[in-house]
């Protein structure tokens, strides 16, 4: 629902796939057996500089947790988790780096 006219007409609009970090936090602690081999990993809000007002729920990945930091641009890869799922991570955009 449109939290200014409470309209419930939605559509699926294709976000950019380049993205700034907003927010972020370092999960230490595996509260799953599952991302035990992850730790630790980077769970960040990020924004779309040119999608104003929408941001998504991702991980920050390639990079050291200690060298994320607020404001950084960052660039859409998809994880090929299986059984045909994706999901949406997000990587320093300037990295020279491989997939995960
Ligand atoms: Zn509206």
């Amino acid at each position: 629902m449109c939290f200014a006219c409470q309209s419930c007409e939605t559509n699926y609009v294709e976000a950019p796939s380049e993205a700034r970090v907003y927010s972020y936090t370092v999960v230490r602690h595996a509260s799953h057996p599952a991302v035990e081999k992850m730790l630790p990993y980077v769970v960040a809000v990020v924004d779309f500089p040119d999608m104003p007002g929408v941001r998504l729920i991702t991980n920050l990945t390639d990079i050291d947790s200690k060298k994320v930091s607020i404001g950084m641009r960052c660039t859409l890869w998809w994880d090929d988790i299986g059984d045909g799922m994706f999901l949406p991570r997000f990587r320093p955009l300037d990295a020279v780096t491989s997939a995960a």
